[in-house]
């Protein structure tokens, strides 16, 4: 079984942001809510060796990476699940990138 602990291949992409419901974003701690900001819709993504990377994301990709607000993650999030094709497809790009 893959260990998204160390892995965090799916909260990297080209999309530009990690795309949040108004149920998303209220189940997020208050002091996490910057991290969608300034649309409050969506989680920030930076640039990183990797490409972007969710802001919500600490540590590396492919070493010891973790979700700050893994409890309150947005739906789009818990969707992928280890092994399922979006997970492959993540990897593959990660891989590809390395
Ligand atoms: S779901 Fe797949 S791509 Fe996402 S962190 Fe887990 S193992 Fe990595
Ligand atoms: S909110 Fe968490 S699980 Fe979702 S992309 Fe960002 S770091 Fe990954």
């Amino acid at each position: 079984m893959l260990d998204c602990t160390t892995c965090a291949a799916c909260c990297l992409g080209d999309l530009g942001h990690v795309g949040c419901t108004l149920e998303d974003v209220a189940r997020l701690p208050r002091t996490a809510r910057v991290l969608t900001a300034p649309t409050f819709r969506a989680m920030a993504m930076r640039p990183s060796d990797h490409g972007l990377r969710c802001d919500a994301l600490v540590g590396m990709p492919m070493g010891k990476a973790l979700c700050s607000v893994y409890a309150a993650r947005p739906e789009v999030c818990r969707t992928v699940q280890p092994q399922d094709d979006a997970c492959r497809r993540s990897r593959a790009r990660l891989e590809a990138m390395s």
